[in-house]
């Protein structure tokens, strides 16, 4: 059965659970802290699980299950299946849950790197955490089928109500295809890299937050992940025409969504 077939078959008023795996909450807290929005959810869905919020039923049945968060553990992979199970559809919220989040930079430590880093945060021993911990971070499609994705870091109130609201009227969310750029170039925003200097990351980033980094004079960061038509060879270059080392390039690359691929390139 098609997606778009699964669609045409939701309850009238679907239930719905938010989960989260390995994440800041921030996307949850973005989401919770415009009540306005919490409560035009509210009364679309029948919102069963949100621990964040109030309703506790973890492994109810569900038409949506909202997926904030990485898969770090192997008891994440346990709950994040049998979510997967109970769930006709899933949402994943927020670069955590789409590419590994900024947790997977530990991808680049073994175990004896990643011990002495958290040596170097917690005063206790955490021998036992890396025991349960798998070797890394990984987004939520790496275990599972995902449906659909809302990109961002955090994500918005406007985003996941609008995502839900086309789920319940039988089309898919839709994608941006084109980069934060043409954000900037509607709005009218200098651009900090010709103006400032400033590295950006917006030529290559998928459009949809309104450019809001550059329209507060910094450079983008690529919470979005990576544009459609991304072109990383040439943004690598015009960095190092900047001025900037290898190294300050790759960390610009290697930072929020350090595991998405479209992002990744000569
Ligand atoms: S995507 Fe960003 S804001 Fe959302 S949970 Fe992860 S770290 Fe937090
Ligand atoms: S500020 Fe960044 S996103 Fe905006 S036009 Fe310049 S390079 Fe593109
Ligand atoms: S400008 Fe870039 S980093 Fe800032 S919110 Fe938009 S996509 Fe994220």
């Amino acid at each position: 059965m098609s997606a778009h077939d699964k669609l045409l078959g939701l309850a009238a008023r679907p239930k719905v659970a938010v989960h989260k795996f390995s994440s800041c909450d921030g996307c949850q807290l973005a989401f919770i802290n415009d009540a306005v929005s919490l409560l035009e959810l509210s009364t679309l869905v029948d919102i069963v699980h949100f621990a964040e919020a109030g309703p506790l039923d973890e492994f109810a049945e569900v038409d949506l299950a909202i997926i904030e968060g990485s898969v770090n553990t192997k008891h994440d992979i346990h709950r994040l299946e049998m979510i997967r199970e109970k769930a006709k559809y899933v949402l994943c919220i927020g670069a955590c849950a789409i590419t590994g989040g900024i947790q997977a930079l530990r991808n680049y430590q073994d175990e004896k790197g990643l011990l002495s880093w958290q040596e170097g945060v917690y005063p206790q021993r955490t021998d036992v955490i890396i025991a349960e911990d798998l070797p890394t971070a990984k987004p939520i499609s790496a275990y599972v089928p995902v449906d659909f994705e809302i990109p961002g870091c955090p994500i918005t109130s406007i985003q996941l109500v609008s995502a839900v609201r086309a789920i319940l009227f039988g089309v898919e969310p839709e994608k941006n295809v084109d980069s934060v750029c043409v954000s900037c170039k509607h709005a009218g925003i200098t651009c900090v890299m010709v103006a400032k200097g400033e590295p950006c990351l917006g030529p290559v980033t998928a459009n949809g937050c309104e450019a809001l980094c550059p329209s507060l004079g910094r450079g983008c960061y690529g919470c979005f992940g990576a544009s459609k038509y991304a072109n990383i060879k040439a943004l690598k270059q015009q960095f190092r025409d900047m001025g900037l080392t290898e190294q300050q390039i790759t960390h610009k690359f290697q930072f929020i969504n350090s595991q998405d691929a479209g992002l990744q390139g000569e």
